[in-house]
């Protein structure tokens, strides 16, 4: 299985660097993804207390990355996504509003400064010149290998949880469907993500991935209906924000 996601995330995870909107927005995408799922993982496990969730939910997003990418795909995707804080280039640009999955994820320095470290911890020759582009601090990577270490202990017992459910068949597979709105690119690489992930993992309770129109640029897993919800303006916005980043 992790052949097949490494396979199609090298396809899709394309650089920024190369100014490619449809990555720029692919990528972005999956980054908002891999975050929403997480907030499943924690709410059918009942993993976590609300105080902690979205840090839980951004360590547990790095942590399916670290697992499930090869390190090509997860530099890339770690470069272009800024792990889900590209907005904040929106904000330095003055480019657009904050989109509402940057309302609700993207404020806190400290948290994505936390979340680099604990990449680099995870591989810190590999990752130490991506770890510099995204501004770590050579004091703040004296304790990134213990903070890798932590996170890994939390989060990695939980993910060989959800290969043992699968495994065992007791698990629900990810339920994908788009609508109209959206676009086939996007809504087929989302959907062989959802493919890929399910032959890995399962969760305990049925989830449905759904790609569409909402009013909202959001992304967000909705805990009352089971459903992470991929809103098409979101990734309208992404494709805005894309160009007007390399203007
Ligand atoms: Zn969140």
């Amino acid at each position: 299985m992790r052949y097949i996601l490494i396979l199609c995330l090298t396809l899709v995870a394309t650089p920024l660097r190369a100014h490619n909107t449809d990555a720029h927005v692919i990528s972005n995408m999956l980054a908002a993804f891999y975050h929403v799922l997480s907030h499943a993982v924690i709410d059918k496990l009942a993993l976590s207390s609300s105080a902690n969730s979205e840090r839980d939910a951004s360590m547990l997003s790095v942590m399916l990355i670290h697992r499930f990418y090869e390190e090509n795909a997860a530099a890339d995707h770690a470069t272009d996504t800024n792990f889900g804080f590209v907005d904040k280039n929106d904000i330095r640009f003055q480019v657009s509003d904050p989109s509402d999955y940057w309302r609700a994820h993207g404020t806190s320095v400290s948290l994505f400064n936390d979340l680099v470290c604990v990449f680099y911890g995870g591989n810190p020759v590999e990752r130490n010149t991506l770890s510099n582009a995204l501004g770590l601090s050579e004091r703040r990577k004296k304790t990134c290998v213990t903070e890798f270490e932590r996170a890994f202990d939390d989060w990695e017992p939980v993910l060989d949880e959800l290969e043992v459910i699968r495994a065992r068949g007791r698990g629900e597979p990810l339920q994908f469907r788009a609508d109209r709105t959206a676009d086939p690119v996007h809504a087929e690489v989302l959907r062989h993500e959802v493919w890929a992930l399910n032959k890995a993992l399962q969760l305990p309770a049925p989830v449905d991935v759904t790609m569409r129109a909402c009013n909202r640029e959001n992304v967000s897993y909705m805990a009352d209906r089971s459903e992470i919800v991929i809103c098409t303006e979101y990734l309208a916005y992404l494709a805005i924000s894309a160009e007007a980043l390399h203007d």
